[in-house]
């Protein structure tokens, strides 16, 4: 079945600011009965947030058609494993886990699974060492990366994110994280069938060359690249070609209904 995955940021907003045509263009797909959802690597936020946040600018969406990293993991998790989980997470994003069974970082069973995102401040030798144990159990549980950003810029300057700590854990422990965030293939293909569409006959939607359209071809869909948001005319250039090229959001009924003829 078609489906649409879009980005949100630099796709529907930018910042706090709306972009022009995307309302429409969301309640089009609505109208269509097109499967889409939304797709972010955003872990400080959960996913009612975010609908909030949709709803304010104009576009009214189900939380439950944006994945974020969190969830994604969850799902995953929920499928896949069987045992629990324990969490080194921000505490805006344990709600999201609240489904899985979960164990304590110091728990002396063996768990299924460690899901690390970024604790910023939290971590410390204690808490880092907490998940090297972990990882030390047999069986030896999966380790779950809430997408790999390796940094970020906070208003006091630049700041680790998760990815450090996840290749620290991976290089004392020699296992090989599970990434759930975009560019990682799985999180498209959990985005893909939590909205019940194939990957061939799917489109991504984004304004990154790389993380959107070049990680979703990856992942076997079709990705079409906006020319707002963070693209520059020279992400034309390298080797990527995008399946479709958008001045904005606002074109996508008409670049479709081209696609298709009725
Ligand atoms: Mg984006």
């Amino acid at each position: 079945m078609t489906g649409i995955l879009f980005d949100l940021d630099g796709v529907f907003y930018i910042g706090d600011r709306a972009i022009a045509g995307g309302a429409s263009t969301l309640a089009w797909v609505q109208k269509q009965d097109i499967s889409h959802c939304f797709l972010t690597n955003t872990t400080s936020k959960p996913r009612q947030a975010l609908a909030d946040k949709l709803t304010d600018l104009g576009l009214t969406t189900e939380p439950e058609r944006i994945l974020t990293p969190p969830v994604a993991a969850c799902r995953w998790i929920q499928t896949k494993l069987d045992g629990p989980t324990a969490l080194f997470v921000p505490s805006a994003t344990e709600a999201e886990f609240n489904h899985l069974k979960l164990a304590d970082r110091d728990s002396q069973q063996p768990v299924a699974a460690i899901v690390i995102g970024d604790l910023g401040e939290a971590w410390d030798f204690h808490t880092l060492n907490q998940a090297f144990r972990l990882l030390m159990r047999q069986p030896a549980p999966r380790l779950i990366a809430l997408g790999m950003t390796r940094y970020w810029r906070a208003p006091d300057g630049l700041r680790l994110d998760v990815a450090p700590f996840v290749m620290a854990l991976q290089q004392a422990s020699g296992i090989k994280p599970l990434i759930l965030g975009k560019p990682a293939a799985a999180f498209y293909h959990s985005a893909l069938e939590m909205i019940g569409a194939t990957a061939g006959e799917s489109f991504m939607i984004g304004d990154d060359i790389q993380g959107d359209v070049a990680a979703a071809q990856a992942a076997g869909l079709h990705a079409l690249l906006v020319k707002t948001g963070k693209f520059q005319p020279s992400d034309l250039e390298g080797e990527i070609t995008p399946d479709g090229l958008l001045d904005s959001i606002a074109d996508l009924p008409g670049w479709w209904q081209e696609r298709t003829p009725p």
